[in-house]
């Protein structure tokens, strides 16, 4: 069993930034990620809005914080399986498939979510270049050109209205007869004249040869079929934590978000959550890095109370 003052599951922005302030304050520090280190920033063709890097893409962003967590001692495991994990007692454990087992006095979770997708094949064609799912991140690179919005809640209906500052033209297109949005929400897109509606849809694919041209709908009664020429289009259509690992635990909440304080504790001692995981109204890259940057100092704090 090798021993650690901290593990940090997930090794996106949130568990990154954890990791490179865990390590530079001699913490010896883990961080088991899943799947890739990065996360959804990987995702990200180019990430304008991270302060002081000046437009990057989100590949070297990730690598960048990889290779700074990594420069102060900070060790990763990437890919990695893990099979079995106590978080309850006072000794964290973690039983990794091929790497051994590990031990930890605190845990920061940050293995952060991913948006919900329809699920379409061509979907996956366009992901990244002419579909995205945040208009903070992506709406600068469809100025002046039409776009599509997809979803029916708060969120498709705000930033529908944010996207027309950049777009020509917003349609949304929506698979009910109503909105599921606060009625402000509902009257700000109605009022303003760049957004046209498309009520009633089932979304069936997206159409274009190297470029997005068209979102392609079926009316849910009727069965007409419809081409909506864009050459954008952001899905809001919900979001999933990555918590499936945790599932049935005391500090989620009914959407399988992560509760937390201010200073990133849950109601387990010892264990902090930090990024897109937690139940929080903003996501984003900036936030994550704020949220583990306070996960890694509350633990800290936390180990030099109690051990
Ligand atoms: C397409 C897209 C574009 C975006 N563009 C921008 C942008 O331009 N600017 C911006 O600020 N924000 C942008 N965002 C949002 C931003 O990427 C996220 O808010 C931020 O990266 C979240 O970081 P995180 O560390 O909390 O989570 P994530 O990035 O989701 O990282 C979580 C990590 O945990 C790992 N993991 C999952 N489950 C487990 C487990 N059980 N155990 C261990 N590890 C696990 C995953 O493999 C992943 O590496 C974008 C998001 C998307 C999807």
């Amino acid at each position: 069993m090798e021993n650690f003052d901290v593990i940090v599951l997930g090794a996106g922005a949130a568990g990154l930034t954890a990791g490179i302030y865990l390590s530079r304050s001699r913490m010896k520090t883990l961080i088991l990620d899943t799947g890739v280190v990065g996360g959804q920033i990987n995702l990200t063709h180019k990430v304008a809005n991270y302060p002081g890097t000046g437009e990057i893409s989100g590949r070297d962003l990730a690598l960048n914080m990889k290779d700074q967590a990594r420069e102060f001692g900070c060790k990763i495991i990437s890919q990695a399986d893990i099979i079995k994990m106590d978080l309850n007692s006072d000794i964290k454990t973690f039983e990794v498939d091929d790497e051994g087992i590990f031990s930890s006095k605190a845990v920061i979770i940050a293995t952060g979510g991913k948006p919900r997708e329809l699920g379409l094949e061509s979907e996956k064609k366009f992901k990244g270049t002419g579909i995205s799912w945040c208009a903070t991140c992506d709406g600068d690179f469809f100025t002046g050109k039409d776009i599509a919005v997809i979803g029916g809640g708060n969120s498709a209906l705000e930033e529908a209205v944010e996207l027309t500052k950049y777009a020509n033209h917003v349609t949304i297109i929506h698979e009910f007869d109503h909105f599921q949005a606060y009625p402000w929400a509902v009257e700000e897109a109605r009022n303003n004249n760049k957004i046209s509606f498309l009520m009633e849809q089932t979304v069936t694919g997206f159409t274009g040869d190297e470029k997005l041209s068209g979102v392609r709908s079926t009316h849910k009664i009727t069965g007409e079929e419809t081409v909506t020429p864009v050459e954008g289009t952001f899905i809001f259509i919900g979001y999933i934590p990555n918590t499936e690992a945790f599932h049935g635990a005391s500090f989620l909440n009914d959407r399988g978000e992560i509760i937390t304080d201010e200073s990133m504790s849950t109601n387990v001692p010892g264990l902090f959550a930090a990024g897109d995981v937690r139940q929080k109204r903003y996501r984003q890259i900036t936030t994550a890095v704020s949220d583990g940057t306070i996960a890694a100092l509350s633990s800290i704090n936390y180990i030099h109370s109690k051990h």
